[in-house]
């Protein structure tokens, strides 16, 4: 099955807006066995709209495009996805009705240029909207005219912003597809998460247990990511299923540990979902990580039913009056050190009244570093009902990676804990 992908937007061109929907899009197709061959992004031009789609359904049996369905005056795609097929514009009293509900619901009148959007080309299957007012559109195209032979295709219209895109994508478009566009080999794909463990060492664990699967049709990918390895198992054909069972399986035993996840889960995620069940609870101690991981803990919903207290203890002296940090401790040691990552963790731990207490001091560079702790050293502290452990590790990276990578291990920390398992001392990453 072929697939293309039209992003419109003048914005994404510019530079001014990062096209995220050709990664998520690509993503989402790729593991439902509907993988994009072609991608273009066009500009808000009626022509620019109307060339791209007219090519794409001059190939492919799905044209998916995003954006350009709101109710401003460089929303087109609609309008003149609706003149190219020649198809006339009807009014919608439901999709009326839905946009009423939708500014109802959060005390707001219905402005009136979103009148533009109760418009559903003549034929055409609306995918509903339930986080904004832009429906999606779908359209059979058989015959197509602009395929040889009139061969059918399917085009799909979701609008841009990502929170009203992917929701709909999920609940509306991936059943329509399975309805319409259904895989015929029996494509099946997993995708298991993993930290702690280098791309190249995955691999090589993997090598032999999966030989024979991977002889038999498997495909297995890898995908390293900052503190992440994505290991990807594709089947196709009746055997599909039995084989990506038995890797699983593999997988699990030569590298179980490290799996905290499936598909888009995040480490952030696991932690919470972990906690939870357990009905624990975290407070958190950062110094340079500044409070990227009370956000990303917070980025969860239900985080409120683990997370006590996030202290953004920047300063020595926040270290101490926050968290009760002594100050002789500081000066003996320095803010980045072995023992004030444990007493930090210690400190939140108490002042948070919580199960666990992590904390992170490091130096994020590009300067303050030294030969016995070079920029991108981290010590990240542990407390809990077992005890507390400091890790050291070496994060060589611009700040904001570095952020993130620390971020990564700490999270990492506190999963491993809370199954038991010991904790990975010494990771080192360079830039
Ligand atoms: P709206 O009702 O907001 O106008 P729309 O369907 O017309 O929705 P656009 O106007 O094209 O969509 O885009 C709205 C916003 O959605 C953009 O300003 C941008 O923030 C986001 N967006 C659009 N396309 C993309 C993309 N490819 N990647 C990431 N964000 C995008």
């Amino acid at each position: 099955m072929d697939v293309e992908l039209i992003n419109t937007g003048s914005e994404l061109l510019l530079g001014r807006i990062l096209n995220t929907h050709q990664q998520w899009l690509g993503r989402r197709l790729a593991d439902l066995g509907r993988p994009v061959a072609r991608q273009v992004t066009v500009p808000d031009r009626s022509q620019d709209i109307e060339n791209a789609v007219r090519d794409a359904l001059g190939r492919a049996d799905l044209v998916i495009t995003t954006g350009g369905l709101g109710p401003t005056g460089d929303d087109l795609t609609r309008e003149r996805i609706a003149a190219l097929l020649g198809r006339r514009l009807i009014h919608s009293p439901e999709i009326e009705e839905r946009i009423r509900g939708y500014f109802a619901s959060r005390g707001r009148p219905v402005p009136a240029r979103t009148h533009v959007e109760t418009h559903v080309p003549e034929g055409a299957r609306v995918l509903v909207n339930r986080h904004g007012t832009a429906s999606g559109l779908a359209f059979h195209l058989s015959p197509n005219p602009y395929r040889a032979g009139g061969r059918p295709s399917w085009l799909m219209l979701l609008p841009g912003p990502p929170r009203e895109l992917h929701p709909m994508f999920d609940q509306e478009l991936v059943p329509l597809l399975d309805e319409v566009l259904p895989v015929a080999d029996g494509f099946r794909s997993l995708t298991f998460k993993t930290t702690g463990i280098g791309e190249s060492n995955m691999e090589e664990r993997l090598l032999n247990p999966l030989t024979p699967l991977m002889a038999a049709g498997l495909e297995v990918g890898f995908c390293a990511r900052i503190g992440e390895v994505d290991v990807r198992f594709v089947g196709r054909g009746p055997q599909s299923g039995a084989w990506i069972d038995a890797a699983s399986i593999e997988l699990q035993k030569a590298a179980g540990e490290f799996i905290f996840g499936q598909g888009d889960d995040t480490l952030e995620l696991t932690v919470v979902r972990e906690l939870t069940r357990r009905g624990m609870t975290l407070a958190l101690a950062e110094s340079c990580t500044g409070g990227h991981v009370a956000n990303r803990m917070t980025n969860i919903p239900g985080a409120s039913a683990i997370l006590r207290a996030g202290y953004v203890t920047y300063s020595n002296d926040a270290k101490s009056s926050a968290l009760g940090v002594p100050p002789e401790l500081i000066a003996r040691h320095g803010a980045v050190s072995e023992p004030v990552a444990r007493s930090m963790a210690e400190g939140a731990r108490r002042a948070g009244g919580a199960d666990y207490g992590l904390s992170f001091t490091g130096i994020a560079g590009p300067g303050g570093g030294s030969d016995e702790k070079p920029v991108g050293t981290v010590f990240i502290g542990l407390a809990g009902p077992e005890g507390t452990t400091v890790t050291r590790q070496a994060n060589r990276f611009d700040r904001e990676t570095f952020k993130y990578a620390s971020a990564q291990q700490g999270l990492d920390t506190l999963r491993r804990r809370i199954l038991g398992l010991p904790p990975i001392q010494d990771r080192v990453h360079r830039s």
